[in-house]
């Protein structure tokens, strides 16, 4: 029998639901442990320490997996080292690609998040201001440490060289398994690229208008937010005014939020060959409203767009590199 092929896996800044997509494969786990060796999970399914990681030889690992954005002092440690024992490192999930919902903290300097976090919540009692600080000594004589927190998220091809991308938050399942198999059958695409089958949200959407009897797109000429009412499920969400990223995200989820009639928020992440998910969004978006008027009723419905279309992307856009 063929060696098996070593892979790990080490969450940074998330919530682990990127791996647990790993865990959604269920029986086809079972049968891709046939060919895969899981030499590291950390922290979320092993008890294994950072020591352990450390002292493998350099490349033992054949495919590292890295979910969650970059944050901490101990992030850019952990992934460095993780770049130097895999041979290959892929960014799972739309974190560790783009820098996810955690990304859009970058909008806020760090004193802001802590004031926000630590202080000015309803539920938080803190009349002496009490923050935590990346060391302190407790009874006089324990010196104990918290890992740093950076000024700004960052995505880890910020800081480790990344040969692939895997987008969503989390990757579907079945992304996940068409993953493994392309993994295991070395059926890759060139190094930097997204593993994906190259399809928008809308071309795999039951609603596109295109090609449709009297189909074919029209102006977008109402805005409406979720709470605004029902969509109509057989109609396009862009049509009926719902705010939908459908085409202009990866869709190998299989369109999972279409199908329980919700509009697609890009958590797919880009199309092949787009550098900027929010410039992209913003632009496509706006190139469809009918007149400033719908224009004005998204900035009305949507106060914060730069929220709004960086919604899993903030960090590696432009925008980022000019805050
Ligand atoms: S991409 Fe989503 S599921 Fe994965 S770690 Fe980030 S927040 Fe969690
Ligand atoms: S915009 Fe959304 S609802 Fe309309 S076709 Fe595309 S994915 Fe489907
Ligand atoms: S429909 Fe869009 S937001 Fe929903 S899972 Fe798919 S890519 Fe993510």
């Amino acid at each position: 029998m063929a060696e098996k092929v070593k892979v790990g896996f080490l969450l940074l800044g998330g919530c682990a639901g990127c791996e647990m997509a790993v865990v959604d494969l269920s029986e086809k786990l079972v049968d891709a442990l046939e060919h895969l060796d899981v030499v590291f999970w950390a922290p979320t399914a092993a008890d294994v320490k950072y020591n352990d990681l450390e002292a493998m030889e350099d490349g033992y690992i054949d495919v590292a997996f890295i979910d969650g954005m970059v944050r901490l002092d101990e992030h850019i440690h952990m992934a460095n080292v993780m770049r130097r024992k895999a041979k290959t490192v892929i960014a799972f999930g739309v974190c560790a690609s783009l820098g996810g919902t955690a990304g859009m903290g970058s909008l806020y300097d760090k004193e802001e998040l802590f004031e926000k976090a630590f202080k000015n919540t309803p539920t938080t009692d803190n009349p002496d201001n009490v923050f935590p600080q990346p060391e302190c000594l407790v009874d006089g004589k324990y010196h104990l440490t918290l890992p740093k927190y950076e000024e700004k998220v960052r995505t880890l091809n910020q800081i480790i060289d990344v040969d692939y991308y895997i987008g969503g938050c989390p990757p579907h399942h079945s992304h996940v398994g068409a993953a493994v198999g392309a993994l295991l059958s070395g059926n890759l695409p060139p190094k930097g690229s997204w593993i994906t089958n190259g399809k928008a949200v809308c071309d795999i959407c039951k609603r596109n208008p295109a090609g449709k009897e009297n189909g074919g797109r029209f102006k977008v000429q109402q805005i409406k937010r979720t709470v605004d009412g029902v969509p109509d499920e057989d109609i396009c969400l862009l049509q009926q005014g719902y705010i939908c990223f459908g085409p202009i995200t990866q869709g190998d989820c299989g369109g999972s939020c279409i199908n329980v009639n919700i509009p697609c928020r890009g958590c797919g992440g880009p199309m092949p060959g787009v550098k900027d998910y929010g410039a992209q969004a913003l632009t496509s978006i706006g190139s469809i409203l009918q007149n400033d008027s719908v224009a004005g009723e998204l900035m009305e419905k949507y106060p914060n767009l730069a929220k709004f279309f960086y919604r899993y992307a903030l960090p590696s856009g432009t925008l980022a590199k000019r805050m």
